[in-house]
């Protein structure tokens, strides 16, 4: 019988993981979850759980790796530590293209998975690119922990309700005292129209501002007298797209971009403003609803030309509060006073920081998270 051969070169990509990226802070964890049966190839980081269990979502895609999911995972570990809630920083990702697959392979795929990671009590699963509230009940079937439940399970499904979308509205009344911007009369551009866009204009337009640009995959609509939302939304949800809107003028995806406004959503994708073009950008604020829509470049042009951006980390935050409420037991109206609370709060105290030490607000909400996560690790055994 011939010898197995192991190629050890195979494996010097997941090594760099720690090579690269391992700091003061983690991973704690780096679980890989392998089920040939089912072609199940998961990972699991959990990057610092020192406040405690690490929440993050389950991404499912074709693509995802190592280093993307422990980029996610340290991404948590900051925005859970300033959002002030009693949770570290976890990612996980299936990898399978949820596209391809039908219905009862993903729930596989989701079950074996589940059970896989039912041991990592330090990391607690949400949704995510891929996965949803069907897919978190599947797990909490299996393991009892997950967030972004529907709430016959009693849970709080945040896209419905708007977490994210709330707590950008609430981030955008507390940057009103750091520039010259008044919410009543605003105008608000939004890129991106999906759950956190729909939200973040309705709560907006609540607070007295005016939708006047939306812009989804397929283009931008503009009116400067205003969009109605109700009708956007119609639209949205009979395939026509914020282009199948009547009383306004369309223009290419892109297009936002050259439009005047005062407060500017990215709701959308990852590195929208860039380098290349944060120049064009006109308003006074960009609250950051979408996961990294703007580079480190393109933040510090933006700085420089007086614009104030809340980072993602910071603006988008609503979401996981809401699940961790919900992990806790609490109801959506405890979900949405806990949001606004810790939204004021963080907001304000990070802007303020960043007046004060003449920095980016990236940086002082980073200098922030950091402190909070060193003070939790200092009460760890030492030895
Ligand atoms: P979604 O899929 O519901 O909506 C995305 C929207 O973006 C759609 O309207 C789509 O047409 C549009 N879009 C996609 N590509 C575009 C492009 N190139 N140009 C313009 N528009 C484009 O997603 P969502 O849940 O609203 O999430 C949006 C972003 O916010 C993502 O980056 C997500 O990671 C981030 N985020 C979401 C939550 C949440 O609670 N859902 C929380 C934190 C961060």
């Amino acid at each position: 019988m011939s010898q197995a051969v192991v190629d050890e070169t195979k494996y010097q990509p997941e090594l760099t993981v720690f090579d690269e990226f391992a700091d003061e802070y983690g991973p704690e964890k780096v679980v890989y979850v392998y089920e040939p049966r089912c072609e199940l190839k998961g990972i699991v980081v959990i990057d610092n759980a020192a406040i405690g269990p690490g929440i993050g979502g389950i991404r499912m895609t074709p693509t995802v790796n190592t280093e993307e999911v422990f980029r996610l995972a340290r991404a948590m570990t900051w925005k859970n530590a300033l959002a002030g809630i009693p949770h570290g920083g976890g990612k996980s990702g299936i990898i399978a293209d949820p596209r391809k697959i039908t219905m009862e392979q993903k729930e596989v795929l989701i079950r074996q998975f589940a059970r896989a990671i039912e041991g990592l009590h330090q990391y607690i699963p949400g949704p995510d690119m891929g996965t949803d509230e069907t897919c978190m009940a599947w797990v909490r079937d299996e393991i009892r922990r997950s967030v972004g439940l529907s709430s016959v399970l009693g849970g709080i499904p945040l896209d419905q309700v708007g977490a994210t979308g709330y707590g950008l509205a609430v981030c955008g009344e507390i940057a009103q005292e750091f520039c010259d911007l008044d919410l009543k009369g605003a105008r608000v551009s939004m890129q991106g129209f999906g759950n956190v866009g729909q939200h973040a204009a309705r709560y907006l337009v609540e607070r007295g501002s005016i939708l006047t640009v939306a812009t989804d995959i397929d283009g931008t609509v503009h009116n400067e007298d205003g969009l109605d939302i109700e009708e956007l939304v119609r639209c949205m949800h009979e395939g026509k797209g914020v282009t199948g809107y009547a009383d306004a003028t369309k223009l290419g995806r892109d297009d936002f971009i050259d439009i005047d406004c005062d407060i500017f959503v990215p709701a959308a994708q990852p590195d929208v403003i860039t380098g290349e073009n944060a120049h064009r950008v006109s308003c006074k604020v960009i609250l950051q609803g979408a996961n990294i829509p703007c580079t480190a470049g393109a933040e510090k042009i933006l700085h420089d030309r007086g614009i104030l951006s809340v980072p993602d980390f910071v603006a988008n935050a609503g979401g996981v509060i809401c699940g961790s409420v919900e992990y806790h037991g609490g109801t959506k109206n405890q979900a949405f006073t806990e949001i606004a609370e810790k939204m004021r709060e963080n907001t304000r105290a990070v802007l303020t920081k960043a007046r004060i030490d003449g920095v980016l607000p990236r940086d002082a909400a980073l200098e922030l998270a950091r402190e909070r996560v060193k003070e939790a690790m200092s009460y760890r055994r030492s030895n």
